[in-house]
């Protein structure tokens, strides 16, 4: 499988756009934990942001690899900053897929424009990898929802101007997989608040809070999809973003390798360069090895996933071939820039900091374990 000449034509703009726009600040936005969200209009300007939006919504009307493809190029010039832009778009897949005519027609169009914000508030301070025991409540009162609880760790908290919100509205429900609903929250209504998380090991130009719910008030038309559904939404949505998540975990390796490249090719040690070392090139070809075998993996979870054809499993042995190869090859990468990488050199250090991410969030290395194989355990062979 290869990219269509379009495609190809995307890899190329989205690197040059991320090399002139934050390739030199990258370590400034690590320093300060925020980013110049300018940067992020601009990627919207140039038509990189909610690229998968069907252009009748305002998007491009592109595939999942598309937008797959444009962060994997963003997180190899810097994780961070490429989280703080792909992000920007993040919940769009739920309302695509699952909201109303008017929904659809409201929330979509502002977000590849750059004028509004969406994010996704599923996890809670007891409530991580197993969704089923969010405790945050939408209560129905007349035709409205009343919404109170927390959320932990949630990308764009005090930037967003919508926020899904996963909520416990059946609680009484005998099926643990039936209790909850997602219902959009403008994060502008009274009782809606949010708290920066400062210290983050990794992707710290993207920003991530505590949010909580006040005797938060909706409208009933605020539901995206069906009530008792949101379980299963949940998961159609995470076979979608967890593609991008492999894409991160590839950029963020893909990068941290060519760090090392240029590092082994100038340090001289034993009559020469790094790089004339046999056991530096075993390394060099272990490393791209394995980030061609990611990368082929979320091509194909994707394309799949772009012509109709959902594969779980694959989607998570993407997932998380993707964040183990992150972990590995930032790992070697540094160890190959040895104490300059420990001391001084700033880039590499943080592609180690950030990988980490991929392993973790959308669902940590194990829960994509699992997926995998529970699906195969259904087959009969
Ligand atoms: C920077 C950042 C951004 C995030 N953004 C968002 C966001 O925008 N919205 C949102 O809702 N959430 C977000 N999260 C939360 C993230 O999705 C959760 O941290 C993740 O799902 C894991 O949940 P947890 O942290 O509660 O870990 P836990 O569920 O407590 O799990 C801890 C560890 O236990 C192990 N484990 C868990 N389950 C299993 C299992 N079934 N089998 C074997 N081992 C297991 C794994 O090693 C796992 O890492 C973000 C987190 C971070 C760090």
């Amino acid at each position: 499988m290869d990219l269509t000449d379009e495609q190809k034509d995307i890899v190329k703009a989205a690197r040059e756009f991320a090399e002139a726009e934050f390739r030199d600040r990258a370590k400034e936005f690590d320093e300060k934990e925020e980013f110049d969200l300018s940067i992020a209009k601009k990627a919207c300007e140039y038509g990189f942001v909610g690229t998968f939006i069907k252009e009748e919504y305002g998007g491009a009307g592109l595939g999942f690899l598309e937008h797959s493809l444009i962060t994997e190029q963003f997180w190899r010039v810097d994780p961070g900053c490429g989280q703080a832009i792909c992000s920007y778009s993040f919940g769009a897949e739920m309302v695509q897929a699952f909201g109303t005519e008017e929904q659809k027609r409201k929330y979509l169009p502002p977000i590849p424009k750059g004028e509004k914000m969406i994010a996704f508030a599923i996890t809670e301070p007891d409530a991580g990898s197993d969704v089923t025991m969010v405790k945050t409540k939408a209560e129905r009162v007349g035709d409205r929802y009343i919404i109170n609880g927390s959320k932990m760790f949630i990308t764009n908290g005090c930037l967003a101007d919508y926020m899904l919100v996963f909520a416990l509205t059946h609680p009484q429900e005998q099926d643990v997989h039936k209790r909850h609903s997602i219902i959009m929250v403008d994060t502008k209504t009274p009782g809606y608040e949010a708290n920066k998380i400062h210290g983050k090991m990794g992707i710290r130009a993207s920003n991530t809070a505590e949010v909580s719910f006040n005797n938060v008030e909706v409208p009933v038309e605020n539901l995206i999809g069906q009530e008792q559904r949101g379980f299963y939404q949940l998961m159609d949505f995470f076979n979608k973003t967890r593609n991008h998540v492999a894409a991160q975990g590839v950029g963020v390796a893909q990068g941290a390798l060519e760090l090392a490249i240029s590092h082994v090719k100038k340090r001289k040690a034993f009559g020469g360069t790094l790089s004339r070392l046999q056991g530096v090139q075993f390394k060099i070809a272990e490393m791209a090895t394995r980030i061609e075998a990611a990368r082929s993996l979320y091509w194909r979870s994707a394309w799949l996933l772009d012509h109709g054809k959902v594969e779980p499993s694959l989607i998570s042995m993407a997932k998380w071939f993707a964040g183990e190869t992150a972990v590995y090859v930032t790992n070697e990468a540094l160890q190959l820039h040895g104490g300059y990488g420990y001391i001084a050199e700033y880039d590499i250090q943080r592609f180690y900091r950030d990988a980490k991410i991929v392993e973790i969030y959308e669902g940590s290395k194990e829960v994509e374990k699992a997926v995998i194989a529970s699906e195969l355990l259904k087959k009969v062979f």
